[in-house]
């Protein structure tokens, strides 16, 4: 069982003057310089239909970069069948078979791809430069890199045998086919979702979001150069509705995997549920889900230390990560200092296209989510229970720009406080600097989720005390850091209560989703 290293793949800096950054400006240049077709890929063949959507950069709606050719529920009945094919040879691959594609995508994307991914990610979801490199280049190299030693776990897990009598255990994987369900925020969960069940000797259908869709044609492209054989992954572009209909009606459905919003998951939990007596077999659900996620200061914390986390943590990528600081908690003896720096933090930042890659701020993904973090804004502007700290303006004329917004709530259950936003809206509710331990039930009632939180703090009893109190309140929990930017093998990712299964996506614990046992006794 011999793999390459476990190792996270280095960050680029993109710095001026630096050779990845006059290739990345010349990757954006050359995809803006042209129109490209985005096919479905349904076994061996590309799938161009009558019904093309346009695609174009959030920050830059009039421009079109492309289209995406859109499915109908027979491409996704066609696509389950390839699949189904395929999934007579792929099944009897070795691992190492499997792994070598895998490898060899991970490869391409550190080398010769990294600054088409980067510049389809920036272009496409309108990602900086930096965001746009942990994600689109180091987040899904990882993923594809350590899920081959993940998998090399698994396959070593072995039970004891006795005199006489030799015991093995076989991970074969599901019967049937998988759905891949990605959302629009991470490059890297879009290629991780179809490739990890896949790595595990699993068939594919992969649905991405239509606002993922430019750099999904990219991963998909890699990994047929890689020499993914036809109808291993299967990437079609019917409506998610659409798709599911055909998807979960199918016997041999056999698991779905799902990143995307709570709604959406309960949704498609519940669709199962209702078609359970159809499947062959008991179909695995995993889903990551949204977030409303926390920072806690005590009041010996670093008031400098808060205030980056802050504005890192709820303002990268507009705030449109699952895991964004989205609530903070500040003791009043902090909040003045907090404030002042957050503001001068602030006053700093540029927003705009991602072509200028001094822009820290770029647009939110489309009209929808412009339209609903908007009406949040609005609504706190209206409202006698808050006050707007720092930004609150928004324009959608040119790209869809929502200004980091700052609230300042005045009660622990405002909205905003409460509900998942997925935009650059912060919410801050100031306690009393002698009330810790009061607060923090406060903060473990007021939202359905638990995906991440954070407690910054020089006392060591106060660090323990929120550590222990908590204990439910987050699957990833950081300790003086804000609580986004979790590294693929060093922080494992999921969240419980409405935020997910908690599968932890880049694990074993993911991985064995995708097998199912077979326990040998050979009596020798
Ligand atoms: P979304 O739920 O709108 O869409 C996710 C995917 O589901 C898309 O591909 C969409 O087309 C598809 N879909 C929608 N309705 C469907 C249906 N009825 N049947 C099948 N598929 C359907 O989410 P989004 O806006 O793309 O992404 C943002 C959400 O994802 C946020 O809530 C965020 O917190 C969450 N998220 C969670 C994690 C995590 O690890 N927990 C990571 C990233 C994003």
């Amino acid at each position: 069982f011999n793999v390459p290293a476990l190792k996270n793949e280095p960050v680029k800096s993109y710095a001026p003057g630096s050779p990845e950054r006059s290739e990345l400006k010349k990757a954006l240049a050359a995809a803006r310089a042209k129109v490209i077709d985005i096919p479905q890929y349904i076994g061996s063949e590309e799938v161009y239909s009558q019904n093309k959507k346009a695609v174009s950069p959030p920050h830059d709606h009039q421009h079109i970069l492309g289209y995406f050719h859109e499915g109908t529920k027979e491409d996704v009945a066609k696509a389950i069948d390839a699949a189904l094919e395929a999934r007579k040879g792929w099944a009897t691959l070795t691992w190492e078979q499997r792994a070598a594609i895998f490898l060899k995508a991970a490869e391409l994307i550190a080398g010769p791809y990294r600054a088409e991914m980067n510049a389809a990610t920036m272009l496409g979801q309108s990602k900086n430069a930096y965001q746009a490199e942990i994600d689109s280049a180091c987040e899904i190299i990882d993923f594809l890199r350590l899920n081959v030693n993940f998998m090399r776990d698994i396959y070593e897990e072995q039970p004891i045998s006795s005199e006489g009598v030799w015991n093995r255990m076989e991970y074969r994987p599901l019967e049937g086919f998988i759905f891949a369900i990605t959302p629009f925020n991470f490059t890297a969960i879009a290629g991780n979702l179809p490739a990890a069940p896949a790595l595990m000797g699993n068939v594919v259908i992969w649905k991405p979001a239509f606002t993922q869709v430019y750099a999904a044609n990219v991963i998909m492209r890699i990994f047929k150069e890689a020499g993914l054989p036809d109808g291993v992954i299967n990437m079609v572009l019917a409506d998610g509705p659409i798709a599911g209909d055909v998807i979960f009606k199918h016997p041999d459905f056999s698991g779905v995997h799902f990143t995307g919003s709570t709604k959406v998951f309960q949704t498609i939990w519940k669709t199962i549920g209702e078609n359970i007596a159809t499947y062959k077999t008991f179909p695995r659900i995993v889903g990551e889900t949204g977030g409303k996620d926390f920072v806690l200061a005590h009041k010996s914390a670093d008031a400098k230390a808060v205030a980056t986390g802050l504005v890192r943590g709820a303002f990268e990528y507009q705030g449109q990560k699952c895991s964004a600081a989205s609530r903070a908690y500040i003791p009043s003896n902090l909040w003045e200092e907090v404030k002042g720096f957050m503001l001068a933090d602030l006053a700093e930042i540029k927003m705009g296209g991602v072509e200028d890659f001094s822009n820290f701020v770029n647009a939110v993904i489309d009209e929808k989510s412009f339209d609903k973090i908007a009406s949040y804004i609005d609504g706190a502007k209206a409202s006698a229970d808050t006050e707007i700290v720092a930004g609150g303006n928004f324009d959608k004329s040119k790209g869809y720009f929502v200004e980091p917004t700052i609230i300042q709530a005045f009660k622990p259950d405002y909205v905003t406080l409460c509900e998942e936003i997925f935009g650059p809206v912060l919410t801050i509710y100031v306690y009393d600097e002698n009330e810790f331990e009061q607060i923090i039930p406060v903060i473990d009632a007021t939202s359905p989720y638990a995906l991440t939180g954070a407690v910054f703090s020089k006392d060591r009893y106060a660090i323990e005390y929120a550590t222990r109190h908590l204990v439910n309140a987050a699957g990833n929990f950081y300790i003086n850091d804000k609580p986004t930017g979790a590294v693929v093998g060093q922080q494992p990712f999921g969240g419980a209560r409405a935020s997910g299964t908690n599968d932890k996506a880049g694990s074993v614990l993911n991985l064995l989703r995708w097998v199912s046992p077979r326990a040998l006794k050979e009596t020798l």
